[in-house]
C-alpha cells in the first residue's frame, strides 16, 4: 500500500499554472491513511509531542490522527475571524494569494513540546507563520511535518532553524 498513489494532481486549480495535490483520494481510503500516518509517526523516532499544532484546513486531517497516536493534544490554526477565544495572529504568503493565521493565545504552555503538521509545504509561508505563533506562546518545536513537499518551491529555506519531515517530495 503505497499512499502516494492516492495523492490526486489537478490541473489548473485553484487557478492556472497551479497543480493542485489533492488528497481526497487518501482521505477515502483508511489503509492509504494508515500507510501514510505510519511513515509520519516513524520519522518522530518515539520523541515525546505535548501539542501536534495544524494549519486550516487540510493540516486538521492528519494533524488529529497524529495527535491521537501520540497521545497528544490538538491545535487548530485557523484563518482569521474563526477562533472564539482571545487569539495571536501571524501573517503569511501563500503560494496563491496572501493571508494571516490565528491560534488561541491558551493553546500553547510554555515550553510544551510541539509538532506542526500541514498537509503541503510549498513556498513555505504558511509553515512560517505556525512557527511564529508556536514560539510566541513559548513552545519548542521538534518538527515541521507534511505529507509532501513541493521542492522547487524552496519552502524548507524559511523554516531551516527547525527539523523538516516530508512523506513525498516532488
Ligand atoms: P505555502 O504557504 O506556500 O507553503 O503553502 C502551503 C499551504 O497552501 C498548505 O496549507 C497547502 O494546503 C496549500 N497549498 C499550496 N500549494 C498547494 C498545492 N500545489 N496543492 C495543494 N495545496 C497547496
Amino acid at each position: 500500500m503505497q499512499f502516494e498513489n492516492y495523492i490526486r494532481d489537478i490541473q489548473g486549480f485553484p487557478k492556472e499554472g497551479i497543480l493542485f495535490k489533492d488528497i481526497t483520494p487518501l482521505l477515502i481510503n483508511p489503509e492509504a491513511r494508515t500507510n501514510c500516518l505510519k511513515i509520519l509517526l516513524n520519522s518522530l523516532k518515539d520523541q515525546k509531542i505535548d501539542k501536534v499544532v495544524g494549519a486550516e484546513s487540510r493540516g486538521f486531517f492528519f494533524g488529529i490522527l497524529l495527535a491521537q497516536e501520540l497521545n497528544a493534544g490538538f491545535v487548530p490554526v485557523r484563518k482569521p475571524k474563526k477562533l472564539p477565544f482571545e487569539t495571536i495572529s501571524a501573517s503569511y504568503e501563500l503560494e496563491y494569494g496572501s493571508d494571516s493565521l490565528e491560534m488561541h493565545t491558551d493553546a500553547i504552555k510554555k515550553g510544551d513540546r510541539v509538532l506542526i503538521h500541514d498537509d503541503v509545504l510549498a513556498t513555505g509561508g504558511t509553515a512560517k507563520a505556525v512557527c511564529e505563533l508556536v514560539e510566541k506562546l513559548g513552545g519548542e518545536i521538534v518538527q515541521c511535518n507534511f505529507l509532501m513537499e513541493l521542492s522547487f518551491l524552496n519552502g524548507k529555506e524559511k523554516i531551516k532553524e527547525y527539523p523538516i519531515f516530508s512523506a513525498l517530495v516532488y
